[in-house]
């Protein structure tokens, strides 16, 4: 859905976006993760051919882009950073002006699919309300609900929880999910490690412009072939299983050398060693996440 090639944006002297390599795939809800200032928001213009790329191709829906724009843009739903909207129209008289511009129909076609839009994003009780008397979030939602008017295949946003609390993330959240369930393949930016955790399939993770990793979520999360175990009974466990086979986490969790969870129970469990929890060993994305980028820094990636 979305595939670039070296795809690279120099401002001056700065490398904003560095030679990358994205790989969207139909289906997918990519979290594009990155601290400020990665070079997220200058990749997602360049996608939606807003900002042109240095160097590098880019392909949407197969298309090659900007030159396909005029076919392509019609199927992607798009939200940037602070959507633009007139402050003293209404949220519906905003979509309605920005629905002129897209799939068209009668006006009774229209107005349904602007009120599909604003109920989809949780504004059906606001929409006749001037946009300057929205908070951010709900500019935030009435920016997605214009990115859905043209029920795309493919959803393009950046940073689309900005400004929401928390009961709105979650809205949003479930908002990605039953688009996702419907065939809708997402592509988010985000600097929220949590985010991205709880919502998407695949990971591409952006650091000072380069893309140092990009994979499925499951897999960066499947077992390490260890197993962790908590136990008020540590001295004895290491006795058991010798040291060159364990090593004591800072929150005196053990982490012992074997990916054979029951097996690890068992020998505990028979020695007269009292299992609290025990468990295979995942990394969590921020580990792998700061793995990725080196120790010099995510620091703003939570
Ligand atoms: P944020 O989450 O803060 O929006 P980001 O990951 O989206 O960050 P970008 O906005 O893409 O990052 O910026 C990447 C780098 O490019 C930054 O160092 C930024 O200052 C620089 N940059 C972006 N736009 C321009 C521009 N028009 N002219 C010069 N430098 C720019």
């Amino acid at each position: 859905m979305i595939v670039t090639h070296a795809l690279a944006k120099r401002y001056g002297q700065l490398h904003a976006v560095d030679g990358i390599d994205l790989d969207v795939r139909e289906g997918d809800i990519y979290g594009f993760l990155g601290a400020n200032g990665s070079g997220k928001t200058t990749t997602v213009r360049m996608l939606l051919g807003l900002v042109h790329a240095t160097s590098g191709e880019i392909e949407l829906l197969g298309q090659p882009m900007p030159s396909s724009a005029r076919t392509v843009l019609p199927q992607v739903g798009a939200l940037i950073e602070g959507p633009a909207a007139y402050g003293h129209l209404s949220g519906r008289a905003n979509l309605l002006l920005f629905d002129a511009a897209g799939r068209g129909g009668s006006r009774r076609t229209r107005r349904t699919r602007v009120g599909d839009a604003l109920e989809q994003v949780g504004l059906a009780g606001v929409g006749r309300r001037p946009v300057r008397n929205y908070s951010l979030g709900m500019r935030q939602r009435l920016g997605l609900a214009g990115a859905l008017l043209r029920a795309p295949r493919l959803l393009i946003l950046d940073e689309p929880t900005n400004g929401l609390d928390p009961q709105g993330i979650h809205e949003i959240r479930e908002l990605l999910q039953s688009l996702h369930a419907q065939g809708t393949t997402v592509f988010l930016s985000s600097h929220l490690l949590a985010e991205i955790e709880q919502l998407c399939t695949r990971v591409g993770v952006l650091d000072r412009g380069r893309l140092v990793l990009q994979e499925q979520l499951a897999d960066l999360q499947k077992p390490t072939g260890r197993t962790v175990v908590h136990t008020p009974d540590a001295e004895a466990a290491r006795v058991l299983i010798g040291e060159g086979l364990i090593e004591v986490l800072d929150d005196g969790a053990l982490v012992i050398a074997s990916g054979d969870a029951p097996a690890v129970n068992r020998a505990l469990v028979e020695a007269g060693i009292r299992v609290q929890e025990l468990a295979p060993q995942r990394r969590s994305l921020e580990q792998v996440v700061l793995e990725a980028a080196g120790s010099s820094g995510d620091r703003s990636v939570r």
